[in-house]
Formats: C-alpha cells, sequence, structure tokens
C-alpha cells in the first residue's frame, strides 16, 4: 500500500464512494468529460440535457462539433418515453449524457429507467454526479455505465485544486478512457491529487451541513418578496427516489428586471463571495443571467429560463442564520 501514488488513494476513495471498480482522475472535469467523447464513433448522435453546464456544452459543440450531432432532451413529463422513441427510432446513438440534478436548472431525469432502456439498446450512458456528489447519489448503482464528477467543486470542497474523475465497471470502456488520458497526458499529478484526498475526508461532513443549510435558505427565499421563484430538488419526488438528498446547490429568479438593482445583490453580500465556481466551503452567489446576456439573445435567455434576474447559489460551510442575515441586508438594498 505504500507504494499508492496520491492519485491512486484519492482515485480509489472516490471509486469506493461511487461503487466504480474502475477510476481515473483527469486534470480537469471538462478534460474527464472529452475522455468520454474521444471513445465515441466520429459522426454519430448524442443526446443531451436541455439544461447542463456551460463548460460541457462549449466543449461539445465548438470542438466536437463537427465529430457528433447533439440532440437534447427536455427533463419533465415524459423523458424516459422520448428517449425510448428517439433510441427505437435511431441506429446512430453512440451515448447519452445527463446531468442530475443540472446544472444551473436543477432539473431531474429518471437515472434508473434511462439506464434500463440504454442497456436494452446497448447505448452507452453518463451521468455528471458533480452536484449530487457520491454521498447522495451512485448513478452506477441506478445502472449507467459511466459516472463523471468535476473533482473541482464538492469533491475537493476548498476551491483550490482543479480535477475531474471518471468511473465505470466495465472493463473495455476503462481501457479506452485509460489509454486517451495517458495519451494526452491530462491525468492528475501528485500535489492536486493530494489536496483532493485531503478535501475528500471531510466530503461527507460538508456535503450533510451544505445540504441542511440550503434547505433553510430556500424556505426563507421562498417567502422573501422580493423573490419570485426558488429552485430547489428538495421538492422532487423524482430526486428523492434515487438519491438520499442534495448539496448546496440553488437557483432563484428576483422580482426585478431593473440590471443595475439585479447587480446590487452580488455586490452587497459580505459573506457569499461573487464568484462562478461551486461546491467550496466558501458560499458563493453567481449572477448567471447577467453572464449569459453576453452569450444569448433576450428571446434564448427566456427560452433557456437563464434570464436577467436568474441567480445561482452555492452553499458553503457557514452558519445558516450568518448566510441568511447576510442576503436579507442585501435584499434590503434592492
Ligand atoms: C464545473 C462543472 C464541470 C466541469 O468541471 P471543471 O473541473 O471545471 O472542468 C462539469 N460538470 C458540472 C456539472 C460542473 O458544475
Amino acid at each position: 500500500m505504500e507504494s499508492e501514488t496520491w492519485q491512486e488513494k484519492a482515485q480509489s476513495f472516490i471509486s469506493k464512494l461511487e461503487h466504480a471498480k474502475y477510476g481515473l482522475l483527469f486534470n480537469s472535469g471538462v478534460s474527464a468529460i472529452c475522455g468520454i467523447l474521444a471513445s465515441l464513433p466520429a459522426q454519430s448522435t448524442i443526446l443531451v440535457g436541455e439544461d447542463f453546464y456551460s463548460g460541457t456544452r462549449y466543449m461539445m459543440n465548438k470542438h466536437f462539433g463537427e465529430r457528433f450531432t447533439y440532440l437534447p432532451i427536455a427533463a419533465g413529463e415524459g423523458h424516459v418515453e422520448k428517449i425510448r422513441e428517439v433510441l427505437n427510432s435511431s441506429q446512430n446513438i453512440s451515448m447519452v449524457f445527463l446531468e442530475s440534478p443540472t446544472n444551473p436548472l436543477l432539473h431531474v431525469y429518471d437515472i434508473k429507467r434511462i439506464a434500463e432502456v440504454c442497456k436494452e439498446h446497448k447505448v452507452l450512458f453518463a451521468v455528471d454526479n458533480t452536484f449530487c456528489t457520491p454521498i447522495f447519489q451512485n448513478p452506477l448503482l441506478l445502472g449507467t455505465n459511466v459516472v463523471v464528477h468535476s473533482a473541482t467543486k464538492f469533491l475537493s470542497g476548498h476551491s483550490d485544486v482543479c480535477g475531474g474523475y471518471l468511473g465505470t465497471n466495465d472493463e473495455d470502456l476503462y481501457t479506452k478512457f485509460h489509454s486517451s488520458r495517458e495519451r494526452a497526458g491530462n491525468h492528475l499529478e501528485d500535489m492536486p491529487s493530494h489536496l483532493l484526498y485531503e478535501g475528500l475526508q471531510t466530503l461527507k461532513l460538508r456535503v450533510h451541513k451544505q445540504h441542511q443549510t440550503s434547505l433553510q435558505i430556500a424556505t426563507y427565499l421562498s417567502s422573501h418578496p422580493k423573490i419570485s421563484k426558488v429552485l430547489s430538488v428538495s421538492h422532487s419526488p423524482l430526486h428523492a427516489s434515487q438519491s438520499t438528498g442534495f448539496t448546496g446547490m440553488l437557483s432563484f429568479y428576483l422580482n426585478t428586471d431593473d440590471f443595475d438593482k439585479l447587480s446590487v445583490l452580488a455586490r452587497d453580500c459580505r459573506l457569499f463571495k461573487f464568484g462562478t465556481s461551486l461546491g467550496g466551503v466558501d458560499s458563493l452567489l453567481d449572477h448567471y443571467g447577467g453572464t449569459m446576456r453576453i452569450f444569448y439573445s433576450k428571446q434564448e435567455q427566456v427560452e433557456r429560463g437563464y434570464t436577467d434576474n436568474f441567480f445561482r447559489m452555492s452553499v458553503g460551510c457557514e452558519e445558516a442564520k450568518d448566510l441568511i442575515g447576510d442576503l436579507e441586508q442585501a435584499l434590503e438594498k434592492i
């Protein structure tokens, strides 16, 4: 055991939590996802979620745009049947790739039933489990072929590591991913692996605390007159059926379109830092809709749910009453 590297130690720690026979650490979450994409046949179609992490979307469209066709599947009523229908009518689907819950709208997909459909059609099913962490949800146990993580987020937990993880129980897939990682040289180096390993020791403590605090904040925001809507998975029976909890992610819409007022919230919070990452011990507030203005037209912002008044929050490990107090004083100024 003494000859194990930090990478091997961190890798097998996560693999145990995810019930994965094989695990691989990459130098970022997106790089792990690229490892999967590189293993798929060119000119095939990939089914993706309607909402998912913007960096994954960017990579798929800009760098793998000519290699694959992407077909978005909306979450909600009938999504499993929709996937079945698409798989029945096309031979050329190489993978279903989903986040559940999604970043940032927290949509939930029926992982178990989708896994059954994929298995019938021999189509690869990969789930990005970054938001839930293996403490609360295990996609491989629900039947997926691959589980993906951005280790940059909850797994390391201190916003000091950029890393990614792929887990599988399939030896052939592992061999493909391993070969792609070794040739590209995008494995996780010793120092970040060490930091990740240290972070993993408190993963369970952190995410349970974040989960509890985010529930309290969701309740507080839901009854606040300046908030028009709170997105949280705490009321999703589907999510409850496939996981044992959630972390600290929640999103909300402010009750105004006045862009100057919207910027005030992020500026005037003191405990919440203003930033786009997530999953660390420090709470972060992201004016998501404000950023999406640059990438999408007004019409697209509305269609996607990323309007100017849309915020995403990553709840850290501070005390709930302090975080609520911070939001209270910032919301008063709007
Ligand atoms: C951040 C994130 C990623 C990408 O991870 P990096 O480590 O930043 O490359 C992938 N999926 C989700 C859901 C994320 O939030």
